[in-house]
């Protein structure tokens, strides 16, 4: 592949093999393996400036969700875990079909089975060619795993992310693209698709340093996320009070490849109305900001209760593990009077507490009461709660990294797991809302990432990946499944593409 140097000014007289929309995860894996495939000149149009390029992704945990059947298969993507002590004997191994369980259930059966598959049957194989490529990755310690006795009990399937988490990722792949002499064009919003006359996409009116610029390209990969900060399209598709929300990733996700994309006819298809949504930080700020990243989520709450205003517990916090469930609590918090909730904890259960908590100072009191005192709830109604809740919380043995069927008895809102009683002070809550991370409306695309029209036919030479590829999730999410998302269909419609453009 040629190598050139990324500039800032685009010639209107260069012919792309391949242009990539976005610079996240999915849009640079489709960026190099449309390279892989046959593409010689493959370019990236990058929305934001270099300083915050990269999307979601460079916020995200880089946690990996993937299916394999052999514990030593793990080696293949990252082979110093074989240096952790009882890393490999702790581990259990999660086939296909447990992914599809999962995936399945979480999105109430609505998840395209088709898409399902492809994702699920790809994942091992999509992660080890990432780390091939060279993106290290490594235990995920802090995300994924539960220290019981000393040891780590890993939750089946989501065991790795990559080396400094989003940062790191998005880093690698900025060097990998680099290497293969993808040219990047930031500051460079994409704008439009250009069609021939055969309604083939021949290119893009993009906006950047050199102003607006119609490019040519054999084919175009759209990878630029969904519209999870755009407010007008948050009240419009997701209703009050998601105009409201705070974003956890980048604001340049505006929507404007879905646009593009039904500007030309392609067909919409998924859940519209939903996103996944996670309890964070009250004081977070309105966006990602790169200090913080993915550290204002506040994911420990099966092994405490939650509260609302009215001083009313609203979720079985522990129905299942966090990873299950944190998708679907942001939106049920945001919902919550004043989009607030109070996580509460004793000091039994403090150190279970993920490490990123320490990015906020929590609430603290010596006795139950006199931490409700300090929030600005219904307090009779709070207090009145915690007592019922402690009342009938104990029933059976604690441990966290189980299901364990700990549960309340006789409460009208049960909790399923982890119920001990709050009953050792010093008393602790964190404040937090439903801060909005993707959408799940998108785009139908073929087996081949294909985007289709609203006739059910391919458009030809148009692809699409990643946050931007509709009927995937639906509800709820099982944690770490974006980022494999993002490349299993990224490494598709780049293959497709490059393909496609070497047919011509
Ligand atoms: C805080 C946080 C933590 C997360 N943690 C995890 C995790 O641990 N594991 C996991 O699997 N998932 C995680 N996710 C979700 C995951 O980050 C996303 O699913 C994934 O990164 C989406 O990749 P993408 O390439 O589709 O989009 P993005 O990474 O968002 O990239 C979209 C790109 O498109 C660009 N763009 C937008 N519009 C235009 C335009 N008009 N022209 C040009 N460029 C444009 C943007 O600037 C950006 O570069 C997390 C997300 C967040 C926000």
């Amino acid at each position: 592949m040629a190598t050139r140097k990324a500039q800032g000014v685009l010639n209107e007289a260069d012919v792309w093999d391949v242009v990539v929309v976005g610079a996240g995860n999915a849009a640079i894996a489709a960026a190099v393996s449309a390279g892989e495939h046959g593409a010689k000149r493959v370019l990236v149009c990058e929305k934001a400036d270099r300083k915050n390029r990269g999307g979601n992704t460079f916020f995200s945990g880089g946690l990996f969700r993937f299916a394999f059947d052999r514990t030593e298969q793990l080696l293949e993507i990252a082979p110093e875990v074989k240096d952790l002590e009882g890393f490999l004997d702790g581990v259990e191994t999660y086939p296909a079909s447990a992914f599809q369980e999962d995936l399945l259930r979480v999105t109430g059966g609505r998840s395209d089975p088709e898409l399902g598959k492809i994702l699920i049957d790809n994942s091992f194989d999509t992660v080890r060619w990432m780390a091939k490529l060279g993106i290290k990755m490594e235990a995920a310690v802090t995300l994924g795993g539960v220290v019981v006795d000393g040891k780590i009990k890993w939750p089946k399937g989501t065991l790795l992310r990559a080396e400094h988490e989003g940062i790191g990722l998005s880093t690698s792949w900025f060097r990998i693209a680099g290497k293969k002499g993808i040219v990047i064009a930031y500051s460079t919003c994409a704008e439009a698709l250009l069609r021939d006359k055969g309604g083939a996409v021949s290119g893009l009116s993009v906006r950047g340093p050199g102003g607006i610029k119609n490019i040519k390209a054999r084919a175009v990969v759209l990878g630029a996320g969904g519209f999870e900060a755009n407010q007008s399209w948050r009240a419009q598709y997701l209703g009050r009070p998601w105009d409201g929300a705070k974003v956890r990733g980048t604001r340049h996700n505006q929507g404007d490849g879905l646009r593009m994309a039904m500007e030309i006819g392609a067909l919409p298809i998924g859940q519209w109305s939903g996103c996944h949504a996670t309890p964070i930080n009250a004081e977070a700020p309105a966006y990602g900001v790169s200090k913080l990243t993915d550290k204002t989520n506040r994911l420990s709450y099966p092994y405490g209760a939650m509260i609302n205003r009215d001083g009313l517990r609203f979720v079985d916090e522990a129905e299942n593990f966090w990873s299950f469930t944190y998708a679907k609590f942001g939106g049920i918090i945001l919902n919550q009077p004043d989009s607030i909730a109070y996580q509460i904890y004793d000091q039994k259960t403090l150190h279970l507490l993920e490490k990123r908590y320490s990015t906020s100072e929590p609430i603290v009191a010596d006795t139950l009461d006199a931490l409700i005192d300090k929030l600005p709830v219904i307090r009779d109604v709070a207090k009145k709660t915690l007592r019922e809740f402690n009342a009938a919380a104990g029933h059976g043995s604690f441990n966290p990294g189980v299901l364990d069927g700990m549960h309340t008895q006789g409460l009208a809102l049960r909790k399923s797991n982890w119920a001990q009683k709050l009953d050792q002070g010093p008393y602790v809550c964190y404040p937090v809302t439903g801060g909005i991370t993707f959408t799940f409306g998108g785009l139908k695309i073929s087996e081949h990432a294909q985007v289709l029209d609203t006739g059910w036919r391919p458009i030809e030479r148009l692809f699409c990946c990643g946050e931007m590829v509709g009927n995937i999730f639906h509800y709820n999410y099982p944690g770490g499944t974006g980022l494999v998302s993002g490349a299993v269909f990224g490494r598709i419609a780049g293959a497709s593409a490059g393909k496609a453009a070497a047919r011509i």
